[in-house]
């Protein structure tokens, strides 16, 4: 065994990966960015070198400065977790090149597996489904869309180089196809740097259910399948494994086809064998075809764990030390069920945005498995990934993991930041998710219901009004009575849009009344805490002006101070501002120009993502402040109206 490794990445694995080498004894070397001096898997590891600037490509992708900090510290191997590098075969050359062992496959297995093209022509070969459609090297748009026709609508084009969801488009009629080809090359390329793309049959009512393998070189072994069908614009929101409904004769069939996927590249290591499989007719044996193979460890990989009681990191470890697969075939089992829930930074409401912030409270429940790469203080910086954490629980059933995993969320508590968790907990609350009806269009049938916002209530206000006064606290037990007085104190809260100015008046040490909007809440502490018209009052964390109240997936209040808002009355809804940090890519806009509300006026790619900034109400542009190529600060004004009596005089 290794007696020092170093972990090529961050966040939530970089964390999980040093979990598994400490408790192998197995002494770590974390790398880290300028943005993540302070993070949790640097003060993890043994030892931390410094790699370079913020953004990815100073960073976490530049693998010389990987290696040479392995070569310093004396690490003799490299785990590069997934993202980033994980997928290289370059980077996996230059390692072994280096004389350091790579904790994964072999640069060839990623190649054979690295475009969708290239890998469904091998599945074929080796016997495995694969999804028919057009996967040949012609890209001729007449030639392409000839191929769209001969597989028949509706039909999905996909990067050949893609990932994480992009450089594809579901294509229902053949007038749209090549305005969808046009945007998929062109987001493939601007992703990839590889403009090519296959053409598939678009799976009715599809389910995505992979199969993790295992290999050492010589034989591979496959740990049962996970179902990641609830997703959202084709990215994994909640998977769990096994899959519902799943038969013995299915699960064997795609368990040797995985098998027979990895033996056919000599895949050593952990991988993923990702199959879709048609839904509409339940699940039959020769109902799943091949999409592509990630051969890395998947982000997914804790519930496979849950069900079979193996840690994939210390296999992985294993295997790449040169030891055989640590079992056989038959020596594997699944025992109950598991759920993981992915928690990220993001604004539901405002269409999934990712969402930076400084977590001014963050306590995960006990009874669940949490995989997190943040700790209360830490930041969510723009330039990565805003996962939060992994929720992961486990139960003797489907119907219990479930519940653990609705708990779970239930006692979920983040504070200086949005998060997904209401949206999360709204899906495990959905009643055909619960009945394992799942299919990738579920959460896109049923959004509204799954993001309406819970609004809090006038006990919640009143105890909002409570905290931002201070008053909640446990006072000295000889607070004579005589500190009370009737006059009230008032304090101004916003909600989302909602402001109100509340009024609290003191009755006594365990008793206040708090008046909003014409009407009064009773508060009374009865055995050391408050209770809200009869409601019990909630955990509660506050955090300079922000107040979060821990009741569904969190409540969050502004305190507002009374001159802020006198001066924030000015600005108004003229001016089109950043959500976040991020680098201006486009901007559609000129002085003297009539917009609509809604039109797009700018594009700014932020977190990965590129994110439309659209006029909020008809008007006329007054003002262009940031031009293309910019990088601008969360806030800043890119936009500016003229204001409506202007346009109007
Ligand atoms: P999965 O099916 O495991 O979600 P993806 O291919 O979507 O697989 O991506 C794997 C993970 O790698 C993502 O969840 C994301 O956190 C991370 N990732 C992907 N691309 C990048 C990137 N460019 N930089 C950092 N992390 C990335
Ligand atoms: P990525 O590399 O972005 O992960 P995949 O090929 O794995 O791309 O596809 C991502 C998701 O898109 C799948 O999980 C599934 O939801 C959907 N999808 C992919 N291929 C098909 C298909 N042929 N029919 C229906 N849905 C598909
Ligand atoms: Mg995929």
């Amino acid at each position: 065994m290794f007696d020092k490794i170093l972990i090529a990445n961050r966040g939530e694995i970089a964390a999980r990966v040093m979990e598994t080498a400490r408790a192998m004894g197995v002494r770590t070397v974390a790398v880290y960015s300028d943005a993540d001096r302070g993070a949790k898997h640097v003060a993890m590891a043994e030892d931390a070198v410094h790699i370079g600037g913020s953004a990815p490509a100073d960073s976490y992708l530049r693998g010389d400065a990987i290696i040479a900090a392995a070569q310093a510290t004396g690490a003799q191997a490299i785990h590069p977790g997934y993202g980033f590098l994980s997928e290289n075969p370059d980077f996996v050359e230059a390692v072994t090149a280096a004389g350091l062992v790579f904790i994964g496959p072999s640069a060839d297995a990623i190649r054979k597996m690295g475009l969708k093209d290239a890998a469904k022509a091998l599945m074929e070969q080796a016997g495995v489904p694969v999804v028919p459609g057009y996967h040949g090297e012609n890209q001729d748009p007449e030639h392409l869309s000839g191929a769209a026709d001969a597989i028949g609508y509706p039909v999905l084009i996909k990067a050949v180089a893609g990932g994480g969801g992009k450089g594809m488009r579901l294509v229902e009629r053949a007038g749209d196809f090549m305005d969808a080809l046009e945007s998929a090359q062109g987001e493939a390329r601007t992703a990839f740097g590889n403009p090519d793309v296959l053409i598939e049959k678009y799976i009715q009512q599809p389910r995505h259910i992979e199969v993790q393998v295992f290999g050492d070189g010589e034989r591979a072994v496959h740990l049962f399948e996970r179902d990641c069908s609830l997703q959202r614009r084709h990215q994994k929101v909640i998977e769990e494994a096994p899959a519902p409904g799943m038969t013995p004769e299915m699960r064997a069939a795609m368990g040797q086809a995985a098998v027979r996927a990895a033996q056919a590249i000599g895949y050593k290591g952990a991988g993923t064998v990702e199959f879709i499989v048609d839904g509409s007719s339940g699940l039959r044996p020769d109902g799943f075809w091949f999409m592509e193979m990630n051969t890395r460890l998947q982000v997914e990989h804790p519930v496979t764990e849950a069900i079979t009681g193996i840690d994939l990191v210390e296999w992985q470890l294993r295997v790449a030390a040169g030891e055989p697969l640590p079992c056989a075939q038959d020596d594997l089992q699944i025992n109950g069920h598991a759920f993981e829930a992915r928690l990220y930074a993001e604004d539901v409401p405002k269409g999934f945005l990712p969402a930076t912030g400084t977590l001014a409270h963050l306590a995960f429940p006990a009874g669940a498995r949490a995989d997190s790469g943040v700790r209360p203080g830490d930041t969510i910086s723009p330039f990565y990934d805003p996962m939060i954490a992994k929720i992961i629980t486990h139960g003797p059933t489907r119907a219990v993991a479930l519940s653990r995993m609705r708990a779970a969320l239930a006692d979920t508590q983040v504070a200086g930041t949005v998060t997904n968790l209401g949206f999360l907990s709204a899906l495990c609350a959905h009643e055909g998710f619960a009945r394992g009806d799942v299919d990738t269009g579920l959460i896109a049938r049923d959004l509204d219901k799954l993001v309406s916002q819970p609004a809090p209530t006038s006990a919640d206000w009143a105890q909002a009004a409570l905290v931002a006064l201070g008053l909640d606290a446990d006072l000295p037990n000889d607070a004579g009575f005589t500190l009370w007085t009737p006059t009230p104190r008032s304090v101004a809260l916003r909600f989302g849009e909602d402001e109100q100015v509340l009024r609290v008046a003191l009755c006594g040490p365990d008793r206040a009344e708090i008046t909003l909007d014409g009407s009064t809440v009773a508060a009374d502490r009865i055995a050391g805490s408050w209770h809200f018209d009869g409601q019990a009052g909630v955990a509660a964390v506050r955090k300079g002006d922000l107040l979060t109240l821990f009741r569904d997936a969190g409540l969050e209040f502004h305190v507002i101070d009374p001159l802020d808002r006198a001066a924030a009355a000015g600005a108004g809804a003229d001016v089109i501002e950043a959500p976040m940090p991020g680098l201006v890519k486009a901007v559609f806009a000129e002085p003297g120009q009539a917009v609509s509300a809604g039109d797009r006026l700018a594009v700014l790619e932020a977190m990965k993502m590129e994110h439309s900034l659209l006029a909020a109400r008809d008007g006329v542009v007054a003002e262009v402040l940031a031009e293309a190529g910019a990088q601008v600060e969360a806030g800043a004004p890119l936009i500016r109206l003229e204001a409506e009596e202007d346009a109007a005089a």
